[in-house]
């Protein structure tokens, strides 16, 4: 039987479409031709990312990076709260190339089938996650002493979405060809190891008001959440998940994801009430 569309897909289809729509108004509006009621938006003003890259200027200076609106850091803000309670919902929910590179992932596992997202032996790749906090680094160490957008020339949501406009470098289609590329054999391999955005907030799934939980009373070990994950994390074996890489997407839960085993894998603030029963 063929699996209906969840709802985060309708979500991430939505936001991916809005954004394209945005991106291309943007370039109307500068010949002239905006869609009506579209305003003048740029790529810019709905990335909450440049938010952090502006912090520095912001603070030392009162001034915004280059290309930076107040937008940003209003999105920004809307997000840290959102990843204070639900961890980086944003990343698993709302980021169009984290969408763009899960459809590239559908072709990948069509072809590869059970091998998909498990090339990479774990020994290299628990050390390659940490690649993205070292980009995080170097791309606010950049802009803060430039005062332009230093990650911009890299960018593969830019290039995306900017392409036909002249303004992409080489160097941003070069990243967005290689993740293209490694998202047939990687799921989401851009938000594993080099995103800067989903390193940030990836530390918020170490303090999140409310946490993955698995009931290890009904789990029955199935690890149908395991397979599930996008982020290759090892849910059947955490009780409370606080992976930094765990972008809360639900797919390994028993709403409406793998877990086949109702009140089991669920995000939640209090213990499971079967938990405590047993205990
Ligand atoms: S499948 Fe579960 S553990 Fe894996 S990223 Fe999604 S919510 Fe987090
Ligand atoms: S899918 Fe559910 S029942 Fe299966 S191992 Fe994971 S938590 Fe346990």
């Amino acid at each position: 039987m063929k699996k209906k569309p969840k709802l985060r897909t309708w979500i991430q289809l939505a936001l991916f479409i809005l954004i394209a729509i945005i991106a291309v108004n943007h370039t109307l509006v500068e010949s002239g031709n905006g869609i009506p009621l579209l305003g003048s938006a740029s790529l810019h003003a709905v990335c909450p990312f440049g938010g952090v890259e502006t912090l520095y200027h912001l603070i030392t200076a009162d001034t915004f990076v280059k290309k930076i609106h107040e937008s940003s850091i209003v999105l920004m803000l809307i997000v840290f709260v959102s990843s204070l309670f639900l961890g980086p919902i944003f990343c698993g929910w709302i980021c169009p190339l984290g969408t763009f590179q899960e459809w590239i992932g559908k072709v990948g596992k069509k072809v590869f089938k059970k091998k998909y997202n498990r090339f990479i032996p774990y020994s290299i790749d628990k050390y390659l996650r940490y690649l993205r906090y070292g980009l995080l680094a170097w791309v606010l160490y950049m802009t803060a002493m430039s005062g332009v957008l230093a990650f911009e020339k890299i960018d593969p949501f830019f290039t995306l979405f900017q392409f036909w406009t002249g303004e992409v470098a080489i160097t941003g289609f070069i990243t967005l060809g290689i993740v293209i590329i490694l998202s047939l054999f990687v799921e989401r391999p851009f938000c594993k190891y080099a995103c800067p955005y989903g390193a940030v907030l990836g530390v918020f799934n170490l303090f999140r008001l409310i946490p993955l939980r698995r009931n290890i009373n009904t789990c029955i070990n199935c690890k149908a959440c395991d397979r599930a994950c996008p982020m290759n994390i090892s849910v059947s074996t955490s009780g409370k998940v606080r992976d930094h890489q765990c972008i809360s997407c639900y797919e390994c839960t028993s709403d409406d994801g793998a877990c086949p085993v109702p009140n089991t894998m669920e995000f939640r603030t209090n213990k499971f009430k079967t938990e405590e029963i047993i205990k």
